[in-house]
């Protein structure tokens, strides 16, 4: 194992202590902390129960590469970090009709990531999920939630957004939607940076083909593609939420595995729940830090964060 000598240590936490103090730090902190909040109102006034994040647990999230996950043993079973709490969110459906959590997400991304301005090992996700809900359901939500937000915010963080220079513009409703395969033929394999540097306003982006996506979303009416989406920031902030509708079956996810040429065994938890039965829901899950740099209007997420962690670099 690699590991950081005292000097190099010493140094590494001059500089934590250096950005503690910076104003930019400061001022992007505060202004998470009155986002947080305006997001808790505004769920809790829909009827939302708030839940409190696992952190660690037998199954996880496996995102674009099981292989970044951080297992270790607890007692004899094999637990993983949260990399988020998809699965527990669909559970969870079995108590609750309706669910957020703030949720530490850890990820363990590749180095060159850190240069992205978007990327964190340890970040925040705002997750959220509603059973039996539509996926344009909660894409209606998802863009109240964010008109709210800056609706307030321009309003309850005057010295903030005053200190970042940041005029927000109103974003306008109903967002435009793109299929994965529209803005592929267009933009071709850059298509999230392209669309997000083209754009005026937010915008959807749905249907991804199964091949590039996570496994646990339902399909769509086209073979293959799936009912999801994300939605991509303007002026080239990039992916603000993924989300989608689930799929609930254990047979369809069994098939969608092994297509994908995932071994099964290493879910057995999330598959033995669907075939003891959960319900079927529509969700998403939008970054915390991502969405306060871009409220902010600042280069990196790292100043959204007391501790950052980057990519490939030492954090405290
Ligand atoms: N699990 C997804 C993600 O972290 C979000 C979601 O589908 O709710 O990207
Ligand atoms: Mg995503």
């Amino acid at each position: 194992m690699q590991s950081i000598n005292k000097e190099e240590l010493k140094e590494k936490l001059r500089e934590t202590k250096n950005f503690l103090k910076d104003e930019r730090v400061i001022t992007a902190n505060r202004l998470k902390g009155k986002i947080i909040g305006i997001l808790r109102d505004f769920l809790k006034e829909k009827g939302f129960v708030e839940l409190l994040p696992v952190v660690a647990s037998p199954v996880t999230d496996p995102l674009s590469s099981p292989e970044t996950t951080v297992s270790f043993n607890v007692y004899g079973y094999p637990f993983q970090l949260t990399k988020s709490m998809i699965f527990h969110k669909q559970f969870a459906m079995l108590a609750f009709e309706r669910i957020f959590i703030f949720s530490p997400n850890f990820r363990i991304e590749k180095k060159e990531m850190a240069k992205t301005g978007r990327h964190l090992v340890e970040f925040t996700q705002f997750d959220l999920e509603v059973r039996g809900a539509t996926r344009k359901e909660v894409m209606e939500l998802a863009e109240e939630m964010i008109i709210g937000l800056v609706t307030r915010i321009i309003d309850e963080a005057k010295d903030e957004m005053e200190f970042f220079e940041r005029k927000l513009k109103m974003p306008i409703r109903p967002f435009k939607v793109v299929t994965y395969s529209e803005a592929y033929s267009k933009f071709g394999k850059d298509l999230e940076a392209r669309l997000s540097q083209s754009s005026e306003g937010h915008i959807w982006l749905i249907d991804f083909p199964e091949k590039i996506r996570e496994f646990y979303y339902l399909e769509g009416e086209r073979t293959f593609y799936l009912k999801d989406f994300d939605l991509i920031y303007p002026e080239g902030f990039g992916e603000a939420i993924s989300g989608g509708k689930r799929e609930w079956r254990a047979e369809k996810i069994r098939e969608r595995l092994k297509r994908k040429r995932i071994n099964e065994d290493l879910y057995s938890p999330y598959l033995i729940m669907l075939e003891q039965g959960i319900p079927p829901s529509a969700g998403f899950g939008i970054g915390i830090e991502r969405l306060t740099r871009f409220i902010a209007g600042l280069e990196s997420v790292k100043f959204c964060r007391l501790f950052p962690k980057l990519p490939g670099e030492f954090g405290l």
